[in-house]
């Protein structure tokens, strides 16, 4: 196994290895770019897709407790009154007065300005939400925002959802979708931008029961991005102190990843108390409590609250995937994604272009397509071949060779271990389902 890189340019040759193999690109290149939003690639949509719907089976399909919604990125302005973020979800800005820089005062290591060593001007509050006009007007009264979290779209329709779906606490609502926060200082590629997807899920629970749910799901959702692939080693728990915990929260953890960078959020899970739907109540007079038809019990239930980043859980794939390594005196370039996200499957091969070997190859390769995200190539060595599957995440090829003619096999070969054997080609759909542990 060869060197891993210098830790400082993993990230270079990561975003380089993004825009090269079509996962992301900056927004707006042509123009000179946005740096603080970007846009998926036809490897990155496939990749962010996978994450997003092993995310969202986990959550719902795979449980009979918790269920799914979708609900408007505008909302009405006075739930962000409600929520706290109009007047709390601010940043403390600082302004370099020499070179003009800005930076989150809160994030800064040093006294004086990193970039040139410049006096900074006092912190000013700035709220991160983006504003817009909803209607043709655009004055104080049609400001609308765009949302800064997927979590109040889900409060607002606890009771929509409970009635329909004869659910009792404890139970959760899940939600997908992007949300949008004006950052100070965005970067470090998708890690930090200012729109971006999370993946929320709000459980309701009795008061009394909170710390019982809030262990379970902190346990939980450590556990999925393992199942997701992410080694062990690269991801840790960081408890909130006093003076980190948000206005809302209780009790909340974050799950840490190993960025290049340094150990980074990857994750929060919060207790938020009774807060968001007491003060839902509160504003509105609708009566958000639940009442117990077995205990007679009226209350307002408690939220554990399981946050994440759909565009940094992508990050973390690539980055916990990425390695360079020399087998065979040959230097080769590996996403070894787990296969549930790898967004291209099996790749298809005629050895050479000629003895009808593409015509086998491409009738294999349609059957697949029914099955799995294929790609087929019949151009170049296969050795090159292999070598672009592997820096995409591609697990596995097969290599449609003169055999096959003869005896109805093709050659599977391994990503990881580059390992190759024949199966027979009629139970190549199932032989690859199998070793991609995805059910067939
Ligand atoms: P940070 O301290 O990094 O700003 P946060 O504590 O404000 O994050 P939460 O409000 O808890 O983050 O958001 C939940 C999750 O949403 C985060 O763990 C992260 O994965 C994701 N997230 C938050 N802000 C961004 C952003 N600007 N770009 C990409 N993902 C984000």
């Amino acid at each position: 196994m060869g060197k891993k890189p210098a830790k400082d340019d993993t990230m270079e040759q990561l975003v380089s290895l993004c825009k090269r193999k079509g996962f992301v690109f900056q927004s707006s290149e042509i123009y000179g770019g946005v740096n603080s939003c970007w846009d998926m690639g036809p490897m990155g949509v496939e990749l962010k897709r996978n994450i997003r719907d092993f995310w969202w089976k986990s959550m719902t399909q795979a449980r009979d407790d918790i269920e799914g919604i979708d609900a408007a990125i505008l909302m009405h302005p006075q739930v962000w009154v409600t929520s706290g973020h109009v007047d709390g979800f601010t940043d403390p800005l600082v302004d370099c007065k020499k070179c003009k820089s800005r930076f989150r005062a809160d994030t800064l290591e040093t006294e004086v300005c990193p970039n040139c060593g410049g006096e900074f001007t006092e912190p000013r509050q700035f709220n991160l939400m983006f504003k817009t006009f909803m209607g043709p007007v655009e004055d104080k009264a049609s400001v609308v925002y765009l949302r800064p979290e997927t979590a109040q779209g889900i409060y607002v329709n606890y009771l929509n959802v409970l009635g329909p779906s004869r659910q009792k606490i404890p139970f959760g609502i899940a939600q997908v979708g992007k949300a949008f926060r004006n950052e100070i200082s965005p970067g470090n590629f998708i890690f930090r931008s200012r729109e971006f997807e999370q993946m929320e899920m709000q459980f309701f629970v009795h008061p009394s029961e909170d710390r019982k749910w809030f262990d379970y799901w902190k346990e939980q959702r450590f556990n999925w991005y393992l199942a997701l692939g992410i080694k062990e080693e690269n991801l840790q728990f960081h408890e909130h102190g006093p003076n980190e915990l948000a206005h809302y929260a209780k009790a909340a953890y974050d799950i840490e990843f190993k960025f290049p960078f340094g150990w980074k959020e990857l994750e929060g899970i919060h207790n938020r108390t009774d807060f968001d739907l007491s003060r839902h109540k509160e504003a509105t007079g609708v009566d958000l409590s639940f009442f117990d038809d077995q205990t007679k019990e009226r209350y307002i239930p408690y939220i554990i609250e399981t946050s994440a980043g759909l565009d940094r859980t992508m990050l973390t794939c690539l980055v916990d995937a990425y390695r360079k390594e020399i087998v065979r005196d040959d230097k080769r370039v590996v996403l070894g994604l787990s296969p549930i996200i790898a967004p291209i499957k099996v790749a298809v091969f005629p050895l050479v272009k000629k003895d009808g070997m593409p015509e086998v190859a491409r009738k294999i390769y349609t059957d697949l397509q029914k099955h799995f995200k294929c790609f087929y190539d019949e151009k170049s060595a296969v050795g090159r071949r292999y070598r672009r599957m592997d820096e995409v995440g591609t697990p596995f090829c097969v290599t449609i060779d003169g055999q096959t003619s003869e005896d109805q096999t093709v050659t599977i070969r391994e990503r990881d271990s580059m390992e190759q054997y024949r199966v027979a080609s009629g139970q190549l759909a199932q032989v690859l389902t199998e070793k991609m542990g995805l059910g067939f």
